[in-house]
């Protein structure tokens, strides 16, 4: 490794969101640097589900992006050399209660409004979807856009296309200060020497407060603990996504939808399922902000399973093999930080995608791709931009 390098381009983080700007940034013939602490996929994106969930987005500019971004990935399951497991499989949110039913038909239609293709089912509609649902379950909503991946391979397979078509990856390679002079980013300072680079691009997941640091620039993103229970592997026995409607009060903050339960609101419990390629169920999840701790927690644990038998009540006969627990980049509203810095020229945020990195990771690329190396977007991302928070 020489000891001072240079590269068009360094992208900091290897997790899924790196590794698309670095993908599409390459397809574009651009020299890519990825710099990772760790290993590629060492973050959140790692350790999460694979939900590709578009009636899970708050109509207005999120759904739009989460619906372009949904777009691209059949071509990207053709493109990359990794199956990623993609699959267009629908989604459903449940309710448990006529109140959720009621917040989940309006939600519908703003949805639809929108141009997303939405339907409300009631319990005997969900049969042919679902055949066995806990008997509090009232109903729910249905997205058969709702699509699935998974998500390691995603982060492995656009870091690995991005190499092939020139990107370096350094692993084990810590940014510590990135130099600024003239109002442009100079060099990137790494344990393992230094980068002599234009264009920086942080998508350094809960690491990108840091890294703001560097540059004297606040980048509002705190880590938020999300839990997951992942059983034995089985047949096909859960063809499509499934999340409660308390699901998706603790991620976007809908009041009407948060849980009852006082000990469930601590943990921000909501309900999600899916059953992976190799059969496993992955069952979640919660939403805490315990600072950088990643550890499972057996209140955690209890409580997700618990809350996993109400909806589903024939996941009791399934083994647990195991648990993990990631960090979410949460941003102050939930959306993602996009665009660039004012006085800083060349650097660009791609960071803060809360729990929906998974789903937007493509249109994220592309679009920071498209920044970096033409000035503008195809696509309006200023209500993206950090300074929405000033
Ligand atoms: C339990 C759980 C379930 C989830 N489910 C879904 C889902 O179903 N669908 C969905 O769309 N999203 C989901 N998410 C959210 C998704 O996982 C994240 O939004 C996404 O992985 C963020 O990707 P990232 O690349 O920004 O961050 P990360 O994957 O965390 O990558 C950032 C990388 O930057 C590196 N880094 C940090 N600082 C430095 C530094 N100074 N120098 C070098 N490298 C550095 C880190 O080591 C890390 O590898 C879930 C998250 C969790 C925790």
């Amino acid at each position: 490794m020489p000891e001072v390098m240079s590269s068009e381009v360094v992208v900091i983080g290897g997790g899924v969101i790196g590794a698309a700007v670095a993908y599409y940034l390459s397809r574009e013939g651009a020299e890519v640097m990825i710099v990772e602490e760790d290993d590629l996929a060492a973050g959140a994106s790692g350790a999460c589900d694979g939900f590709i969930s578009l009636q899970t987005k708050t109509p207005g500019p999120h759904l739009r992006l989460a619906m372009e971004s949904a777009q691209l990935f059949p071509a990207l399951a053709e493109d990359l050399e990794v199956d990623i497991e993609y699959r267009r499989c629908g989604g459903l949110l449940l309710a448990t209660s006529q109140d959720q039913m009621k917040e989940l038909r309006a939600r519908a239609k703003a949805l639809k409004a929108e141009g997303l293709e939405v339907e409300v089912l009631t319990v005997s509609d969900l049969k042919e979807l679902l055949p066995e649902v806990g008997k509090e379950v009232k109903g729910g909503s249905y997205c058969p856009l709702d699509a699935q991946v998974n998500p390691i391979s995603l982060t492995l397979g656009l870091a690995q296309k991005a190499q092939e078509m020139g990107a370096t990856i350094i692993r084990g390679c810590k940014v510590e200060n990135i130099v600024v002079t003239n109002n442009r980013v100079r060099e990137v300072h790494t344990t393992v020497g230094n980068i002599h680079s234009r264009r920086v691009v942080c998508a350094a997941g809960v690491g990108s407060n840091q890294i703001g640091k560097m540059i004297i620039v606040d980048v509002p993103v705190l880590p938020q603990r999300g839990q997951i229970l992942v059983t034995e592997s089985r047949e096909p026995v859960l063809k499509i996504l499934v999340a409660g409607a308390e699901y998706l009060g603790t991620k976007a903050n809908i009041q009407a939808l948060m849980p009852a339960d006082v000990e469930a609101a601590k943990l921000g419990l909501g309900f999600t399922a899916e059953q992976t390629a190799a059969g496993n169920l992955l069952l979640g999840s919660t939403r805490e902000f315990v600072g950088f701790d990643n550890q499972t927690t057996p209140e955690a644990m209890n409580a997700i399973a618990r809350n996993a038998l109400r909806y589903l009540p024939w996941v009791e006969d399934m083994d647990v093999i195991r648990s993990f627990a990631g960090l979410r980049p949460c941003s102050p509203d939930g959306l993602p930080i996009l665009g660039t810095i004012k006085g800083v020229r060349g650097f660009f945020l791609a960071t803060g995608h809360s729990g929906d990195g998974i789903c937007l990771a493509p249109i994220t690329g592309k679009m920071i791709s498209e920044l970096v190396l033409d000035g503008e977007t195809s696509l309006d991302i200023t209500p993206f931009s950090l300074y929405r928070f000033k």
